[in-house]
């Protein structure tokens, strides 16, 4: 199904994972736990990231088969094209076509971090308006992009990248999922702003559960999301060293801002569960059971 006709015919607002390939033996164990207990909180779909440079190109190939074949779930597939020159990116596409796959979100990606030597494709894409531009008319996949409540972490200004976006939407984009934020403000503003330079696309914002202080930061640095001085006082409040707390405590967090997410009408709640299940099944059994989702 196309995930824009999800929303279109969906009574209640959706609920989303999203989920990487393995890197390891010990993860892959793991994540089929994660993915068996996620499928039984019945997602309205799941979503597969693309590791940068096609680095993951199988890994995200065989999960995304996994999960649409094997468990029965509707499936976004995110595809990044840093690095891929145009043969890369039919071949990728391509096969995500072939298995039945109707939903794309399409990113720039980054160069891998642990490749310095990285070289990219002579023809490859600056900027993810670029490849939807040669993904569009090529294909019939529902095509969407990413977007950056705070801004992207490179971006000249917020009203600049806001202006890309409208680019990604008018070639071809027809949702956005955003990064993550912890101040649900953030995402507010950046609506008001969408909407009033004429994106009119559904947005889809994404949460980020707590669950360590150490991912927490790592994932700043990567994203440029601000950590509020709210979070970093509530955190500081709890038990030093308990990680059941900072758990329960993450939950407790994406479900207000959940809540306040959904009572200002967004389409759904898109969880980056970053492979664990934990901390989405609090949530969502919290939502369903306060009755908001
Ligand atoms: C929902 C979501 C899913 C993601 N999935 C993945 C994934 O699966 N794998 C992965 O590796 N990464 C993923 N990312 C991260 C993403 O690849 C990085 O944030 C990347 O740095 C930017 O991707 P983009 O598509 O936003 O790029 P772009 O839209 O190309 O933007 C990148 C920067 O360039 C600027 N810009 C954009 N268009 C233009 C233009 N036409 N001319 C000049 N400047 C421009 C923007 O302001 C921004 O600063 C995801 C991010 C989100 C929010």
């Amino acid at each position: 199904m196309r995930v824009t006709d999800i929303w279109k015919v969906s009574q209640k607002p959706t609920v989303s994972f999203e989920l990487f390939p393995a890197r390891s033996a010990k993860a892959a164990e793991s994540l089929e736990k994660t993915i068996d207990e996620l499928a039984a909180l019945k997602p309205d779909f799941v979503s597969v990231t693309f590791g940068a440079g096609g680095s993951t190109r199988e890994g995200s190939y065989q999960l995304v088969k996994k999960l649409k074949n094997e468990k029965g779930l509707e499936v976004v597939a995110y595809f990044t094209g840093c690095g891929l020159g145009p043969e890369d990116i039919t071949a990728v596409l391509d096969d995500y076509r072939d298995l039945g796959v109707e939903t794309i979100l399409v990113a720039r990606g980054d160069p891998p971090r642990d490749q310095p030597d990285f070289q990219p494709h002579p023809q490859c894409f600056a900027h993810a308006s670029d490849l939807l531009s040669f993904i569009q008319p090529r294909y019939n996949f529902c095509l969407g992009a990413a977007g950056y409540p705070e801004g992207h972490i490179e971006c000249e200004s917020r009203e600049k990248d806001i202006e890309y976006l409208k680019l990604k939407a008018e070639n071809g984009a027809e949702y956005a999922i955003t990064n993550y934020c912890y101040d649900n403000q953030y995402f507010f503003d950046f609506m008001k702003r969408c909407r009033a330079i004429g994106i009119d696309v559904p947005i889809l914002p994404g949460v980020m559960p707590i669950f360590s202080v150490k991912m927490m930061e790592t994932l700043t640095n990567l994203t440029g999301a601000t950590i509020t001085d709210t979070v970093r006082q509530e955190i500081a409040a709890l038990p030093a060293g308990d990680k059941e707390a900072l758990l329960n405590y993450g939950i407790e967090f994406a479900v207000s801002q959940c809540k306040e997410l959904l009572s200002a009408g967004v389409p759904g709640v898109h969880i980056y569960t970053m492979d664990r299940r934990s901390s989405a099944k609090g949530i969502v059994n919290r939502l369903r059971s306060d009755g908001v989702l």
